[in-house]
């Protein structure tokens, strides 16, 4: 999942952003209300965690253009200022939750995840391929109802290949979306990276998942088709 962090203080910012990719979520983040409106017009977010007092656009007026434009994506606003006017002020311009500062990283987390829910419960939160499930929501992931561990990048990029479960992923779109550089065809870090992921989900005596497509990228699927190579 995407987490937009659009906050002015660089400390609470990259406590944020260091915390939610613990949790392994992918972050941007932005450091006033202009860049925060742009960015979250331009790209598809899970979730915006959005600061109240910015500068050069607050975060009420930063929401009500979001709102106004017709994105819906759910809203988690901070405020130093507690007041009962301020939350209600928040609630009415379409955000989908309210924090107080100083707050728990705990607490973001568990709001975070509660807005997540809320705004899928009408789309899947699990994602699944063979016996292999992927919770969009708690970050879990499963093989044969046996959990799997995965680092941050791991999660990413599993995400986006069963995302697009049956499609054959280059690449290059590979490194775009999880690593957001361009492609480096020198670079053999997708490959290690996809050697890691193989390891930890296609055991031996299971089908593998993960699918090689010759000089061009990789596809998951839970059945091979002619054409593809399978390395496990
Ligand atoms: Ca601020």
């Amino acid at each position: 999942m995407r987490i937009l962090v659009i906050e002015d203080e660089r400390k609470v910012a990259s406590f944020i952003k260091r915390g939610l990719e613990e949790e392994r979520y992918i972050v941007e983040s932005a450091a006033d209300g202009a860049e925060g409106l742009a960015l979250a017009s331009a790209n598809q977010f899970d979730a915006i965690v959005l600061d109240v007092m910015l500068p050069k656009l607050d975060g009420y007026s930063v929401l009500q253009a979001l709102r106004a434009a017709g994105n819906a994506t759910p809203v988690l606003m901070l405020t130093a200022r507690a007041s009962m006017e301020d939350r209600v002020q928040g609630l009415n311009y379409g955000a989908d939750d309210y924090l107080a500062k100083p707050f728990h990283f705990e607490e973001l987390a568990a709001r975070l995840r509660s807005i997540l829910r809320r705004s899928t419960t009408e789309k899947t939160t699990i994602l699944a391929c063979g016996d292999l499930q992927l919770d969009l929501v708690s970050h879990f992931a499963y093989r044969s109802e046996k959990e799997i561990e995965l680092t941050t990048k791991e999660y990413a990029l599993l995400e986006y290949l069963m995302r697009n479960r049956d499609r054959i992923l280059s690449r290059s779109m590979i490194m775009q979306h999880v690593w957001k550089h361009n492609f480096d065809p020198e670079s053999n870090i997708i490959d290690v990276y996809i050697k890691r992921l193989r390891q930890k989900i296609d055991k031996p005596g299971q089908p593998p998942l993960i699918h090689s497509i010759r000089g061009v990228g990789y596809r998951m699927r839970d059945k091979p088709v002619a054409g593809d190579d399978v390395e496990v």
